[in-house]
């Protein structure tokens, strides 16, 4: 039996205590109404205005008022509420990130409070708090807000007089935005009386995406639009009208589909938007982006949304097939071609006949086999190594690089009649880091996922470690981000919120550290050591110090580091470009 400590306080009371509600405000505490006004500048010499380190910009109530009608009447009422939903939402997320930098150490409340001040400090509403309560490690959020003289209902009501539904669209964007960022989760709000409809003023309600009834009402305004069929459906639709019936379009955090595309973010609305667009064609499509940035989930889900979806899916990794065999295995083998070849067999073109087949780091191919793809591409067919029949495949081909192919063709590297074959659809996928808006959604979904898998109960995370997720560079890009948190799942125990150390174990970054923010409010010198500690941040790559030393071995020289170590080139910068040594 354990002594009892009675300065010994339990789990369960510390949980109670890190609950924290509207009554914990204080009005002296930063940040202030007089902080954040004070963090805005005007400079007007130069032309520009600061809000910390975010250049604002002074434009006219009305100005906004006719872009609004404007996107209305063009795009239809779903449309453009859905594009300015969306568009608030990135507002409110970056709001939370410069309060997290700029009061590192401001209490949550206070920090949370912060986000309706600035929109107040901005004149586009006066909310006022009736109630508020959050605990950022049991996932738990309630927030109720008067939403005082809306500027967007004034635009709204003034365009198209008083209707059947709410209007602060771009407002339930920055309230569900902020909050989402703040918490690490996604967080919803619902506008539940709105002037636009009659009220006297408008109340705001924000909850936790999956505690809302009814998802399906509104959550799918936070999705970019899913299918050009929605799109002509909605241009089709009167400007303002009949309350449009929701698509039951399943917005993106919450499918629990394994490779649901998670995202709310500008660029990766677009890249959505594109796959969407391209879907339903034969084109060729070509990825590009950092590694871990989810090229293969994209391309999983063009398949998936494409008229080929009944067939295969065939991923290849160009890097992981050694130069010698990429041949066979990508176009079959008949028996006797070469020692060992006993019997014939498929390649990847035939087994993925009729659907698509994947070419994930297409640079890492020879020449010799880029020439052998080309032929394939551009004939339709294919012929097995050491076969004389010509087999016909009708496959697209979706190909992936982490590098620059422009800059590989101009070096000689790669071929440039293949590159204009691939080049057909180009999507671009940034790097995490550029796409910050997306982050506590992708926590929130890997949170999920793994608690499932491991059957643990973990409901959230410490508001020191949403803090330091959110201020992390991630150089393995989302692939890092699923790792932390699968390792964070794990790691912690029975009904504890995940916090840095469940996240962050690597050697130099050692448990007793913890995260601190630096001068300017960043993560700066863990982030950079957790970024050196890459090999770890990847998990299941025992060997990261075996090619680091042979690349240091070799001056830097990466094919003298591979020849020691037996490998092509190829296969040595993916490897080193996924430990991120490269
Ligand atoms: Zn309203």
């Amino acid at each position: 039996m354990p002594r009892t400590d009675p300065n010994r306080v339990t789990l369960a009371q510390l949980q109670r205590r890190s609950s924290r509600t509207s009554q914990d405000v204080d009005e002296g505490a930063t940040p202030t109404l007089r902080d954040l006004a004070e963090a805005l500048s005007f400079s007007p010499d130069d032309g520009r205005i600061w809000l910390g380190d975010q250049r604002m910009v002074l434009w006219r109530s009305s100005t906004f008022g006719s872009l609004r009608a404007e996107l209305i009447a063009r795009l239809g009422q779903e449309q453009a509420r859905s594009l300015l939903t969306r568009v608030g939402y990135a507002a409110g997320a970056r709001d939370a990130e410069l309060v997290r930098r700029t009061w590192p150490d401001s209490d949550p409340v206070n920090a949370f409070h912060a986000g309706p001040q600035m929109h107040k400090l901005g004149g586009i509403v006066r909310p006022e708090a009736i109630a508020f309560e959050f605990d950022i490690a049991r996932g738990s959020f309630h927030a109720d807000f008067w939403w005082h003289d809306s500027s967007e209902d004034d635009e709204h009501i003034a365009a198209f007089g008083i209707g059947t539904e709410p209007a602060c669209w771009m407002q339930i964007g920055y309230a569900s935005g902020y909050a989402s960022a703040f918490m690490g989760k996604f967080i919803v709000y619902r506008e539940i009386e709105c002037r636009a409809t009659g009220a006297g003023a408008c109340r705001l309600v924000g909850r936790p995406a999956d505690e809302w009834e009814d998802p399906e009402l509104d959550q799918h305004y936070f999705a970019p639009e899913l299918s050009a069929a929605g799109i002509r459906r909605s241009l089709a639709e009167p400007a303002i009208g009949v309350a449009a019936r929701p698509r039951g379009l399943a917005p993106a955090a919450r499918s629990g589909h394994q490779s649901a595309l998670v995202g709310i973010s500008s660029s990766f609305s677009a890249a959505r938007h594109l796959i969407e667009r391209v879907a339903p064609t034969p084109a060729t499509v070509l990825f590009s982006g950092p590694s871990g940035a989810g090229k293969e989930l994209f391309a999983q889900t063009l398949h998936a949304i494409s008229p080929r979806a009944a067939a295969p899916f065939v991923a290849v990794n160009c890097a992981a097939i050694p130069d010698t065999l990429i041949e066979a295995e990508l176009f079959g083998v008949e028996r006797g071609a070469f020692t060992g070849a006993s019997s014939s067999r498929a390649g990847r073109f035939e087994r993925a006949q009729g659907g698509t087949l994947f070419l994930d780091e297409i640079a890492s191919l020879s020449f010799f086999a880029q020439g052998k793809l080309l032929r394939a591409l551009q004939e339709r067919r294919i012929e097995r190594v050491g076969g004389s029949r010509e087999i016909a495949v009708d496959v697209r081909v979706v190909a992936a690089t982490n590098v620059d192919l422009r800059a590989e063709v101009r070096a000689g590297r790669f071929r440039e009649d293949l590159f204009f074959r691939l080049n057909v659809f180009p999507i671009a996928l940034p790097p995490l880091k550029d796409r910050r808006d997306d982050i506590p959604l992708l926590m929130e979904a890997f949170l999920r996922r793994y608690g499932e898998q491991y059957g643990r109960r973990v409901a959230g995370f410490t508001p020191r470690a949403v803090q330091a997720l959110l201020q992390y560079d991630f150089p393995g890009n989302v692939r890092e981000l699923q790792n932390l948190i699968e390792r964070g799942v794990i790691m912690a125990g029975p009904d504890e919120p995940i916090d840095v150390v469940h996240l962050f174990r690597g050697g130099e970054m050692g448990a007793s550290h913890g995260l601190s923010p630096g001068p300017d409010g960043r993560l700066t010198e863990h982030a950079a050591l957790a970024g050196r500690r890459g090999p770890a941040a990847h998990g299941g790559e025992p060997h990261a110090d075996m090619y680091r030393d042979a690349l240091v071995a070799a001056r830097y020289n990466v094919s003298a580091a591979a020849r020691a170590l037996g490998l092509s080139r190829a296969q040595m910068s993916y490897r080193l470009r996924r430990l991120g040594l490269l």
